[in-house]
């Protein structure tokens, strides 16, 4: 596995003021060392949303010989070193991002002496995109706009662009800019417009951000906000010139394809406003979402063309990088693993994602990211947003979050997938904090994943798959953050944080099912099943040679090989669906009812969700590969060259001492044969076991002793 470090290097107590990261130095270096980093995300030259001539600063510029004395370096030299230990640095580009910032500059205007925290007050003037462009203060940097783009820079309607921070803003539905509200700092300036990248001008202008920072020696790059400008929804945008043309294009290709709706038709779709049409009936977007009338095909329309110019953005970096001789390695920010992003999962070498959350034990999600991403290493970064982080940093900093932090690392990577070791990590514009692991503890739990490597694995060995679809989900799943509500019985402990979601989140069969069937000890894989349009549709039959079960939540729509698939496996092997099954395709779900595996229960809500689970369950019991008796525990198995690993995460804790509390616990687990047993711990003692029976009609019996908040035990092979 990857060991990536969330690396903004942001300061103890101190507002987290993006695009510019504080200066890193030799002593971050020593650091990264020593957790045995393999890559840093989020790390490196961002300043290209400041301008172009900032963020050029930022890369070479000199350093004054008190910081040199420091060991710190510019960000050409602090890659450079980094390169040469084996860890590559994800260079940022914040893709949704313009700013301007307030400065104090000499009277030449020649250096700025302050710049976003201002000290005197006095004449105040300000610097950043819009400044860039008309070259205001051009003498700072030595460097024009002309510099970068000599033939200058021409917007669709084929104008010449003087302020390209008015130019690309994401636009509301009256014309105004919206804003980045996530990184603008209360107390500090409100002046991140959000980037419209359907704005062939901000594409351009990113193409020169990807040249500048690869020809500066960055071998890997972070396109973050991978899916501006539909994170810019909440916020009310984005309508700009070029979403509503490219609109009427979208809607005059449906109409070619046959596929434009009735209500459609009248319009003239040469000149049709989706800004004005909403205006005109007194509609706010995005409130009540799903009752705004052709919001499911403007969002559509968004998630096609955001996926398009992703991917434009990809291409032209491994194609420049290319030209080179460089091979480059490119992430984006797929958040939370939404489906939004599945079109261009092939596009990148390693999925970033923030959680939308962070709340613990939540392995039904990780069970989906690691489907999701199939053989591609996932980073996972926390989300310092509406659940325990803040919380968590208090604790941290009392000394009392060291079980908590094991935690926190270990249960992603029982999944295969990294949590990003946090070095100075974001803590939103809220938290006047930065989130860094504790010492000691931090150390421990790398050198374990650096040292035990060979002990995670994607790969499962369940027996079990449940069906996540594409074209099922895509919407409600990004929709349904807008009820989620965070629970907590206890501010103090980090366990008893949930998520419940009210009447505004659309239903989630598949959350729903998965949940339950972690709670029920049923181990299962995922696949997401393409839609055979933005998503290529792979599904066969091969796909489901390991498994004894299939599952089918609220897949309503699939396409007819996968309706297919399914049908074929439940000639010989129970298939269980819940919920609508393929509605799109006539007689689906009757021929499937007719297959002698197949068990459909089509209603959904409480009462059926419950019959559905107990009649899985019961199901399952006549495959179970696994059964334990603590309800405390969380078993992840998995399967590695040495043999099957149990990675086990203990839930039991001490409120009042800040402390798992050992547990003892007897596993059945189905294993034909094994040489010997290794056990582990983050502390590095062992594991007091029993073998209470070897193997036996395929089943080993094991009590296990005093198992602190992680451990895991491997059976040779
Ligand atoms: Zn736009």
């Amino acid at each position: 596995m990857e060991r990536p470090v969330y690396c903004h290097g942001w300061l103890r107590g101190r507002p987290n003021c993006h695009p510019v990261h504080p200066m890193k130095h030799m002593g971050i270096i020593e650091d990264l060392e020593r957790n045995h980093a393999t890559m840093l995300s989020w790390s490196i030259m961002g300043g290209g949303a400041i301008s172009l001539p900032f963020l050029e600063e930022q890369i070479y510029g000199e350093v004054p010989p008190q910081l040199r004395f420091h060991g710190y370096m510019n960000e050409k030299e602090f890659n450079e070193e980094c390169l040469k230990r084996g860890i590559l640095p994800f260079a940022v580009i914040y893709e949704a991002q313009g700013w301007e910032f307030p400065v104090v500059l000499n009277e030449e205007e020649t250096e700025i002496l302050e710049m976003n925290i201002l000290r005197s007050g006095e004449d105040v003037k300000w610097y950043g995109l819009r400044e860039f462009t008309n070259n205001q203060y051009h003498k700072l940097f030595k460097k024009k706009f002309e510099d970068y783009f000599p033939g200058g820079l021409y917007n669709s309607d084929g104008e010449n662009v003087t302020d390209l921070w008015t130019e690309c803003a994401t636009k509301d539905m009256y014309g105004n800019p919206t804003h980045c509200r996530w990184v603008e700092v209360e107390g500090l300036t409100r002046t991140c417009h959000g980037m419209c990248r359907n704005n062939p001008v901000w594409r351009e202008y990113l193409k020169k951000n990807i040249e500048i920072i690869i020809d500066a020696g960055a071998r890997a790059i972070q396109l973050d906000e991978t899916e501006t400008p539909i994170c810019l929804f909440g916020a009310g945008g984005c309508f700009c010139k070029d979403c509503l043309k490219q609109f009427r294009v979208y809607l005059r290709n449906l109409k070619v394809r046959g596929q434009l709706p009735k209500e459609m038709e009248q319009f003239d779709l040469e000149t049709f406003d989706y800004a004005k049409f909403l205006r005109e009936r007194n509609i706010t977007w995005p409130r009540n979402f799903s009752s705004i009338p052709f919001a499911d095909l403007y969002w559509r329309f968004h998630v096609e063309t955001h996926n398009k110019h992703f991917q434009e953005l990809v291409t032209y970096a491994r194609e420049y990088a290319g030209k080179k001789g460089i091979d480059i390695k490119v992430s984006g920010n797929f958040t939370n693993m939404h489906l939004l992003y599945l079109p261009s999962l092939d596009y990148v070498d390693c999925c970033t994602t923030e959680l939308r959350r962070t709340v613990f034990k939540r392995h039904n999600w990780l069970r989906m990211a690691a489907g999701y991403t199939q053989d591609k290493p996932v980073v996972l970064a926390e989300s310092p947003y509406d659940g325990f982080m803040p919380k968590f940093v208090e604790l941290i900093h009392k000394g009392k979050a060291d079980d908590y932090y094991r935690l926190f690392m270990m249960e992603p990577a029982v999944h295969g997938i990294s949590m990003a070791f946090p070095y100075g990590a974001w803590m939103g514009n809220k938290t006047k904090d930065s989130f860094h692991a504790p010492y000691k503890t931090g150390e421990e739990v790398q050198d374990f994943l650096y040292y035990h490597d060979d002990l995670f694995s994607k790969k499962s060995g369940a027996n079990v798959l449940v069906l996540y679809s594409f074209n099922s989900y895509m919407q409600n799943d990004w929709h349904s953050g807008q009820g989620e509500n965070l629970f907590y019985t206890d501010a103090d402990d980090l366990l008893s944080y949930s998520v419940t979601y009210d009447n505004r989140a659309p239903e989630m069969p598949f959350f729903d099912i998965t949940q339950k069937m972690i709670e029920k000890q049923i181990p299962y894989d995922v696949k997401v099943l393409g839609d055979g349009d933005l998503v290529p549709d792979t599904f066969s039959i091969d796909d489901l040679s390991q498994y004894d079960m299939v599952v089918v939540p609220g897949c309503d729509w699939l396409t007819e090989n996968q309706a297919g698939v399914i049908n074929e496996f439940a000639k010989s092997k129970p298939v269980y669906v819940y919920g609508d099954f393929a509605q799109n395709l006539a007689d689906a779900v009757d021929s499937l009812k007719e297959q002698p595996y197949s068990v459909v229960v089509n209603e959904t809500g409480e009462a059926p969700l419950k019959e559905f689970i107990e009649a899985l369950s019961a199901g399952y019991d006549n495959f179970r590969i696994i059964a334990y008796d603590n309800a405390n525990i969380y078993i992840q198995k998995a399967i590695t060259g040495r043999g099957m690993v149990l990675h086990l995460l203990n839930y039991a804790f001490d409120k009042e001492k800040y402390k798992t509390i050992r547990q003892s616990l007897t596993i059945d687990i189905k294993l034909e044969q094994f040489k010997h047993i290794s056990t582990y711990t983050l502390s590095g003692e062992q594991i007091k076991y029993d073998i209470l029976q070897s193997p036996r009609q395929g089943f080993v019996r094991l009590k296990l002793y005093d198992v602190p908040c992680y451990g895991a035990i491997l059976f040779h092979s």
